[in-house]
């Protein structure tokens, strides 16, 4: 090697030594090499190398089994997003001809899935209120097409608790499969999987990453199921980029202390708006919803609130607010809004990590 050009090219990949980084470094590598057909070969075989980073890639792994791991799932699958984890989980159940059963109820991104892209693949959805579970059980009776049933664990925004215990017999009865969206609980609230779920999803956006520095998606199930699963993020194309995943595998690190810091703060906001408005807090994680009073001039107090951003997202280390009429919801007709109970009062209230003085203080302000 003598030329600059080749030196260029070639010096910083030439050394291999054994480094024993305390963290896992990030693999951010479109492609790994090989030193002969042999090794090659071994890749084939199952001998735990890697080829290519949208087949497989060290950080998508590790996150994948990190989220499997805490589920107490046999195996996961790191996707691009949410919604990439929610399609493949989708599509490794169901094909052409099958339906669908979801709650009516599911968060936003997901309703337009079901509602716009499986319906334009031949798949048949149905939605129904799970509040009522005759509902559900009386569309698995109506239709032996449906092969999986969609929900999520905490709902969107007032935070239904979903029965999952019964979705697990009705599953078990009529022999089809349970996908939960995880992603409002987190495994450090509930483990759907352990309750009877086959398929247990998160957008890792939220609480895993948990700083909205990140936008990726993980998906833990039965093994075979998460094969399929992992298949269909191969083909489409769905994978998770190297540095994403190793940002979420970190924010993951603390999810624990996070949480446990959030759902107190999430406590404490509740019992301090009991008197102000009407709340909406099940007790467990960090979401707080809250209708304002009628005489309450709603702009005035979102725009009061101070270090409290509006932000149409949740699960950060900061304390936000969003407005579901205006964002998550604003695609629904005026009926449907009403039908649900979103109307221009709903605020829906992600508890940070700040100490709770300050986040009551800012909010007794913009409700002064
Ligand atoms: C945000 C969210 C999603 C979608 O996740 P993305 O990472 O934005 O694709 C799905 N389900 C729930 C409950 C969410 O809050």
């Amino acid at each position: 090697m003598s030329t600059i050009e080749t030196k260029s090219v070639h010096t910083a990949t030439m050394e291999e030594r054994i480094i024993r980084p305390k963290v896992m470094p990030v693999y951010q590598s479109s492609a790994f090499s090989f030193s002969s057909l042999e090794e090659l070969e071994g890749y084939y075989e199952g001998n735990g190398t890697y080829l290519y980073t949208r087949t497989a890639n060290p950080n998508t792994d590790a996150l994948g089994q990190t989220v499997a791991v805490l589920e107490g799932a046999p195996r996961g699958v790191a996707a691009s997003s949410g919604m990439s984890a929610i399609l493949a989980g989708i599509l490794a159940v169901v094909r052409s001809g099958d339906h669908v059963l979801a709650a009516e109820d599911v968060y936003g991104g997901t309703f337009h899935l079901l509602k716009e892209e499986l319906e334009r693949l031949g798949i048949t959805v149905h939605f129904a209120d799970f509040a009522q579970l005759s509902n559900v059980e009386q569309i698995l009776i109506d239709y032996p097409e449906v092969k999986l049933i969609v929900s999520e664990s905490i709902t969107n925004p007032f935070l239904r608790i979903e029965d999952i215990d019964v979705l697990a017999q009705l599953k078990k009865h009529y022999g089809v499969k349970v996908m939960i969206d995880n992603t409002f609980a987190t495994p450090y609230t509930f483990t759907p999987y352990g309750q009877g779920a086959d398929l247990v999803v998160h957008s890792a956006t939220k609480y895993l990453g948990g700083h909205s520095d990140v936008t990726s998606g993980v998906l833990v199930g039965d093994e075979a199921l998460i094969d399929e699963a992992t298949k269909r993020v191969v083909n489409l194309g769905m994978n998770l980029s190297p540095f994403e995943a190793w940002l979420t595998i970190r924010g993951i690190k603390t999810l624990a202390l996070r949480m446990e810091k959030q759902t107190a703060n999430a406590q404490a906001i509740a019992d301090f708006l009991q008197d102000k408005a009407r709340v909406w807090y099940p007790g467990k994680g960090a979401i707080v919803s809250f209708e304002l009073p009628e005489s309450a001039d709603v702009s005035k107090f979102f725009s009061s609130l101070g270090w409290i951003k509006i932000v149409p997202t949740l699960a950060g280390v900061e304390t936000t607010v969003s407005y579901p009429f205006g964002t998550s919801h604003r695609a629904l007709s005026a009926e449907e809004k009403q039908k649900i109970g979103v109307n221009e009062r709903i605020v829906r209230l992600s508890a940070g990590i700040e100490g709770i003085e300050d986040i009551l203080e800012q909010l007794a302000l913009a409700f002064d």
